[in-house]
């Protein structure tokens, strides 16, 4: 059986075209090298491969992400290795880091994901502000064990720490991101996600529950003009902003993500300097 063949067998099955090249290159030690297989596609599928391959097959049928199956996904242009003990990394996500960018250049400053997970935001914000000093929090052991790998394997100087979101971290922070779990218990998409781990998508009936925790704790770790930066579910910007608003932080306000869903809000942390007129010559 040529590689075609092998494509057009896992499409029959109904795998979609691009997993089925994306599994294959990963089996054949070619990771994501789409025009090594245009240009080999006649070459035979090495008989010793081919039980993997219709396992991969049958298990990314079951609904289990590619990027576990490979055991990689990028991220703002990292590659972090990901497996079933943390949420895969979705590009939507990305916006949280392009917005924390916008917010600060490289000067020193103090920063903190909160549930990490595999470390994404926090590695790509180390990445690119050398200088930052930044935090990673997760409650997990074992999202934290693959974080640090991430970390050591880029050779990035993030601190990691065990806990419940602000809880057991001293600030001040002069920034505060995190993508926490937003999803209603009982949504009808959860099935499509069941092999991701549930404590880092779903935060009680209406999906707030953490969102509510970490806007009541960030009050209290910002510094006076710092920001929080949080992800949230497609349907939730107006309750965020109320949240927000209600822990009495200023300038609420939300950003797109790729697909021009409503994503994410921040807001300040208000300081004593924001009334004081400009001071002149
Ligand atoms: N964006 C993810 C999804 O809907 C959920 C991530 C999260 O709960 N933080 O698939």
């Amino acid at each position: 059986m040529s590689l075609a063949d092998a494509l057009a067998q896992a499409r029959h099955m109904g795998l979609d075209a691009l997993d089925a090249q994306l599994l294959l290159l990963h089996l054949l030690g070619r990771a994501d090298d789409r025009a090594w297989l245009r240009a080999h596609d006649t070459d035979a599928l090495p008989p010793s491969v081919a039980p993997a391959w219709q396992e991969l097959c049958r298990r990314r049928l079951a609904g289990e992400p590619v990027a576990y199956l490979v055991g990689r996904k990028e991220f703002f242009g990292l590659p972090l290795a990901v497996d079933a003990r943390v949420l895969v990394p979705r590009p939507d996500t990305e916006t949280l880091v392009e917005w924390a960018l916008e917010l600060h250049g490289p000067a020193p400053l103090k920063a903190v994901d909160l549930g990490t997970g595999s470390g994404a935001i926090a590695l790509a914000l180390q990445h690119a502000r050398p200088a930052w000093e930044v935090w990673a929090v997760d409650a997990s052991a074992q999202a934290l064990t693959v974080a640090r790998t991430n970390a050591t394997q880029l050779a990035l100087p993030v601190r990691f720490h065990q806990g419940d979101w602000l809880s057991s971290l001293p600030g001040p922070f002069d920034l505060i991101v995190s993508n926490p779990p937003y999803i209603a218990e009982g949504y009808d998409h959860l099935p499509a996600l069941r092999h991701e781990p549930q404590s880092a998508l779903v935060s009680g009936r209406d999906g707030l529950d953490d969102l509510r925790k970490i806007i009541g704790q960030a009050t209290t770790r910002l510094v006076p003009g710092g920001w929080l930066l949080l992800e949230h579910g497609h349907d939730q910007s107006a309750a965020v902003h109320t949240l927000l608003k209600a822990a009495g932080l200023a300038q609420v306000c939300s950003r797109q993500d790729l697909a021009g869903i409503v994503r994410c809000t921040g807001a300040r942390l208000p300081s004593p300097m924001d009334n004081k007129p400009l001071t002149q010559g």
